[in-house]
Order: structure tokens, then sequence, then C-alpha cells
């Protein structure tokens, strides 16, 4: 009998090194949603004196984080900035919808590790191609514990549709299905950027700042989510710095204009009122998310956001 519990310990490490279990917890954190809006450029958000075109994102910063040196440092167009935020790794991916993140998902390990169901996770988005979000070719885990999509009008090459809609569908999905993770994508002001509208541009950044902001205050209203809940605010990419290119019709490219964006973070466990300056980037995301959530998260090439946490 000694012998067989000899045995048991020798082998107990390695075992359990195969078997993904959640990380120790000690955060108020039990919700966690990414929110966001899609090629801001930074000098129209944060990075404007008077904050005048995201107001409530200003008023939001009173009760957390904004990372004001914060960038996208991969390929600086839509679906390759949501994978680093959902996968945290800065691949090289098609950006039509065409092709799925070739590593899983912070939503696929949480849905996976914590024994959820699909409905628990979604990846809510006015842009159709995003629902690759959902899935990964690793072949682990391709098909296997996807979050929940609502992406388009009707799903992957079905077309963008608005973000009223966008914004509908979080309000019911959430009311619905009370899931303990997600990310939203709002289209605009991206798409009115690409229509060379700068006033539109202007407007819609202000109409995605307000659905934030109406955002926070319904989860703050809601019992299962007020005081547990984290928000992260963010952009994909931005747009050319004026002078590059098109300036701020077009974005892909490596100037300031297109990897300079900003994060906010909004949370029980953050610090409130607080200007970060350390650089992080889209990657840093889930690193963060799963500290949060006690995820565990294997491989990725981003790092934990330590000092934006209380
Ligand atoms: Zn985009
Ligand atoms: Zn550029």
């Amino acid at each position: 009998m000694k012998f067989l519990f000899f045995i048991y310990i020798i082998f107990l490490p390695s075992c359990k090194q195969d078997i993904p279990v959640p990380d120790p917890k000690p955060f108020k954190t039990k919700n966690v949603f990414i929110v966001v809006m899609d090629g801001s450029r930074y000098t129209e958000s944060w990075g404007e004196p008077n904050k005048i075109n995201i107001p409530n994102i200003k008023q939001l910063f009173s009760q957390g984080v904004m990372c004001s040196n914060f960038y996208n440092d991969g390929q600086t167009v839509t679906v390759p900035g949501h994978t680093a935020m959902t996968t945290g790794y800065y691949q090289v991916i098609n950006n039509g919808g065409q092709e799925t993140p070739a590593n899983p998902s912070v939503f696929q390990y949480y849905l996976s590790q914590f024994f959820k169901p699909s409905e628990d996770a979604w990846v809510i988005s006015s842009k159709d191609k995003l629902e690759v979000l959902s899935n990964c070719t690793d072949t682990d885990w391709a098909g296997v514990f996807n979050p929940r999509t609502d992406c388009g009008v009707n799903g992957n090459h079905t077309g963008y549709r608005d973000d009223s809609i966008t914004f509908r569908h979080l309000i019911d999905t959430i009311t619905k299905y009370h899931p303990h993770m997600g990310i939203v994508n709002f289209k605009e002001p991206d798409a009115s950027g690409h229509a060379a509208n700068w006033l539109e541009y202007i407007q819609q950044t202000k109409n995605v700042d307000k659905y934030i902001g109406s955002l926070w205050n319904f989860l703050q209203s809601d019992s299962l989510y007020a005081g547990t809940t984290t928000l992260f605010v963010t952009n994909d990419h931005g747009r050319h710095s004026d002078g590059v290119y098109d300036g701020f019709v077009s974005h892909g490219c490596d100037c300031l204009g297109c990897r300079h964006i900003f994060l906010l973070g909004i949370g029980p466990d953050f610090k409130t009122n607080y200007i970060e300056t350390a650089h992080y980037s889209l990657i840093d995301i889930p690193s963060t998310v799963c500290k949060l959530m006690g995820i565990n998260m294997p491989g990725g090439q981003g790092k934990v956001m330590e000092t934006i946490f209380k």
C-alpha cells in the first residue's frame, strides 16, 4: 500500500500538468466584457485635449484606468486586431472572414475550464466577419468550447449591420443569457472613416461612446453584474496620421496613427481615476482577462497589465 502511495506521489505532478485547471482567483471580478470601438484614431478619442468626442468614456475614467500608451503592435486591420485581443497572438490572418485564428481564444479556455455552456460567452459584432473569433484551427480546440456568436446581418458573409442593432442585441443577450464573458464590436467610427466623411466619423465616435456609457449603466443596474464586472474598452486599430496616405480615411500601416489606440479598464479590481503610461498593447488584454477570471491560458505573447490593478 505504501508502495502504491509512493507511485501516486511520483506521478501526480506530471499528471496535473496535463490537466488545465483554473488558477486561484483573489479578485472580485466575475464577468468580463471587451468592447471595441472600431478604428478610432487616438487623436480623436483620448488624445483630443477636451475629450469632446468621448464624454461617456471621460466620465467612466473616474472609476477606472486609462492606458494612454496603448497600441496595436501587429497588423493594424480589423480581424488581426481582434484576434490579438482574444488569443494573445499577433497573428497575420486574413481580414475578410476567410480564416479562423490559429490559437484558441480566452473564451474557449474559459468555457472548457469552468464547464460552462456555450451561451456563457459571446462574440457580438456589427461586422459579420468577426464570427471567426469563435473558433480556431488548433487541432485540439477546433470546433469545441466555442462561444456563441451574433455577428453582422446573419452571420459571416452576410454583411455588416448598424451599431444600433448590435447594441440592442447586446442588451437582449445579457438579459436573456447572463453571460460571464464576451467581446463586442461596434463597426463605427471605422465605417464612416472609410466613407471619407469626417463629420460622420466624429458623430459615430460620439454614438459608440454613448453605447459604452449606456452599457456600463445597464450592467451596474443589474444585481448579477454590479460590482463584479470588468469592462475593457479599446480599438482594434487607429487610422493613418494626417499626411500619411489618405489620413483618417484609411488604416493598415505602421504609422503612429494606425498603431496608437486607447484602453479603458473599469471594474472592481482596477485603480480608479488613474492614467497608466506604461506601454501596453492588444495582446496584453487576454493575459489580464485570464488573471481576473482565474483562467489558465498557456501560451500567448502578452503580459498581465499588473500596474493597472489596485
Ligand atoms: Zn477595424
Ligand atoms: Zn497608417
